[in-house]
């Protein structure tokens, strides 16, 4: 797995459907398609698989290098982190601390199973040993020595995490069925 960092993107591209239409729609979806069969559905991150809402991400990124090479699967959640603009301050599900046992691939990966498994986040929390709550700063350098938590806070309403989130209870719920 490649480490996770947060980091964030201009202000000025968060919401900027533009990345995807820098190809023709259609053309974007036969990448996007071919990316997902190549990196079996599987995020770089956190090695999440679902047939649905990851995200082809932009290594580098810029938008418009869309050589193989430079995409990459990544899920919702770790898309959070990385695009911690976004999860910090427009969906305001993340929180930042300064100190943690794991790593934040690791951070990911025991959240979402506890969450999963029904823990509380006071209980994941506690697991994690996350200490020193942060406020989040538009800089690279701050953000290097924090970790982020996702939060079990109801994020925006149909945004992608949110349909995400919704289709992930829906399949373990199915999942937990079919025992
Ligand atoms: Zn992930």
């Amino acid at each position: 797995m490649k480490p996770l960092a947060l980091s964030f993107a201009p202000p000025k591209k968060w919401r900027n459907p533009g990345q995807t239409k820098k190809l023709e729609r259609e053309k974007w979806q036969i990448l996007r398609k071919k990316i997902l069969e190549r990196d079996n559905y599987i995020c770089s991150y956190c090695g999440y698989k679902s047939e649905k809402y990851q995200i082809i991400d932009h290594i580098d990124g810029n938008p418009e290098n869309n050589e193989d090479g430079n995409l990459q699967v990544i899920c919702q959640m770790c898309n959070l982190i990385k695009h911690s603009g976004q999860g910090c301050e427009i969906q305001a599900v993340v929180d930042l601390y300064r100190k943690s046992k794991y790593n934040q691939n690791a951070i990911i990966k025991i959240t979402r199973k506890m969450r999963d498994e029904g823990s509380k986040d006071v209980e994941v929390i506690k697991v994690l040993e996350l200490k020193g709550k942060a406020p989040f700063k538009m800089d690279l350098e701050y953000l290097r020595k924090l970790v982020g938590f996702i939060s079990s806070r109801q994020p925006l309403e149909k945004d992608m995490y949110y349909n995400w989130l919704n289709y992930h209870r829906r399949e373990l719920k199915n999942e937990n069925h079919a025992f």
